[in-house]
């Protein structure tokens, strides 16, 4: 609700994460999205590093009790 897009579907595999390659037609992982079929907008990013931040530094507190 009220949240901007943070993610938008891979457009090269569609959300699959895997391509199908012309060669064998076995499956490989896409480059576009490293096989997970989405990518982070650019607020998505700062979600994640928002995540990233402050899950990393309750972790240190953690270990350092
Ligand atoms: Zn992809």
């Amino acid at each position: 609700m009220g949240l901007p897009d943070l993610e938008v579907k891979c457009w090269k595999c569609w959300g699959e994460g895997v391509l199908a390659s012309e060669d064998h037609g076995e499956m490989t992982e896409c480059p576009e999205c490293a096989g997970v079929g989405w990518i982070p907008t650019a607020d998505g990013r700062k979600l994640l590093d928002f995540l990233q931040r402050h899950l990393v530094i309750q972790d240190e507190e953690e270990s350092e009790g």
